[in-house]
């Protein structure tokens, strides 16, 4: 990292990233309130900071150790940025403002009508962003994989049917792509991106993703570590998308943990991930849990320890969904927990800004 001082010119800055395409690396530059801060993408190792400490317009240049720094609040501090907490914007909607955002919708869309009349059901609740999967990962091949798997027409279709829902009842769409040839076509479609649990680890499909210059819904892997989460995440911001939001939605339970609940929330995640960056965090209680009965309880859980907002599974008839309909909740009762989670939020006050 390059700490340029505060009076430090333009051509001092442009010097300094000439110096590291030298090295091979690349440069995020973040222009703050009182100083740029340069991060350096790629092996430090390469770095003679020595050298660079001593360029003009250089205040302090040191290798950081940590496997992600462009996503930390420390590197928010240094550049002198004043909110160390960022804001994600997606349509009207803010991730990560004052009030928590709750996404609603199906686990998957299965035919217009359907998606409409839960976009609706969803939004008289209260809900602000609509989800809805096209492209499903599904552990057997012999299920449902979505109306996307039928096809580039019918993935088309699909993706027509959620734009023209969050136009009609006024909700940003967002949606999961499974692999590296869905981004361009889901990127013409929806407002926010979702990369899935599985492809947590695709670091090629986060570039690609990233690229796109949307918002990212990130989901953390059931069985990835904090660290691993975030290290990851650095692949996204690296090319200069800082759109994203992060998602706990359950780690593998041990034992016979999975006869009870589908996987384990980690609630503690929430707090802890928040300290490392700034970047939005949401609870999704519908996947951690996989049942309707708790997904009350964990969204009031979720916003409790900070969650900025909800990924929550709608539907107006669970027992007829082709996907998850065991976890899914009806539109009246996603008001009962938007209505009480929105006391809880109140009761406890903004998190984000604790240190
Ligand atoms: C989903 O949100 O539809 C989904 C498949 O979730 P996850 O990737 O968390 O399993
Ligand atoms: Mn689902």
């Amino acid at each position: 990292m390059i700490i340029m001082k505060s009076d430090a010119t333009q051509e001092e800055i442009e010097n300094v990233i000439k110096e590291i395409s030298k090295c091979g690396l690349r440069a995020d530059v973040s222009k703050g309130a009182y100083r740029t801060v340069i991060g350096l993408v790629g092996d430090e190792q390469k770095v003679p900071f020595e050298r660079f400490a001593i360029l003009p317009g250089v205040k302090e240049a040191r290798m950081i150790e940590t496997p992600y720094k462009l996503i930390s609040r420390e590197y928010a501090k240094l550049s002198g940025e004043e909110s160390q907490h960022r804001v994600v914007k997606v349509g009207n909607v803010d991730i990560g403002g004052s009030e928590p955002v709750f996404i609603a919708g199906p686990c998957a869309v299965e035919s217009k009508t359907q998606l409409f009349r839960i976009a609706e059901g969803v939004k008289m609740a209260g809900a602000h962003i609509l989800r809805g999967g096209i492209f499903k990962p599904r552990t057997s091949i012999h299920s449902f994989q979505g109306l996307g798997a039928g096809g580039q027409e019918e993935a088309e279709e699909a993706l027509g049917w959620l734009r023209e829902a969050g136009n009609r009842f006024e909700m940003p769409v967002v949606t999961e792509i499974r692999g590296e040839g869905q981004v361009d076509l889901v990127a013409d479609y929806v407002d926010v991106i979702q990369i899935g649990a599985r492809n947590m680890y695709d670091q090629d499909l986060l570039t690609k993703v990233a690229r796109k210059g949307k918002p990212i819904l990130y989901k953390r892997h059931f069985g990835a570590g904090i660290e691993e989460f975030l290290s990851f995440t650095e692949y996204m911001v690296a090319e200069d998308n800082r759109d994203i939001i992060l998602c706990e939605r359950g780690i593998l339970p041990l034992g016979k943990g999975r006869n009870y609940t589908r996987y384990t929330l980690d609630l503690a995640a929430v707090p802890a991930i928040q300290k490392e960056t700034y970047l939005p965090v949401i609870i999704d209680p519908s996947h951690a849990a996989g049942r309707r009965d708790l997904v009350f309880d964990l969204s009031c859980a979720g916003i409790a320890v900070g969650a900025s907002g909800l990924i929550i599974e709608v539907h107006y008839n669970p027992v007829e969904a082709l996907v998850d309909g065991q976890q899914m909740i009806t539109p009246d009762e996603l008001k009962d927990v938007i209505n009480a989670c929105q006391r809880v939020h109140k009761a406890i006050g903004p998190r984000r800004n604790d240190d």
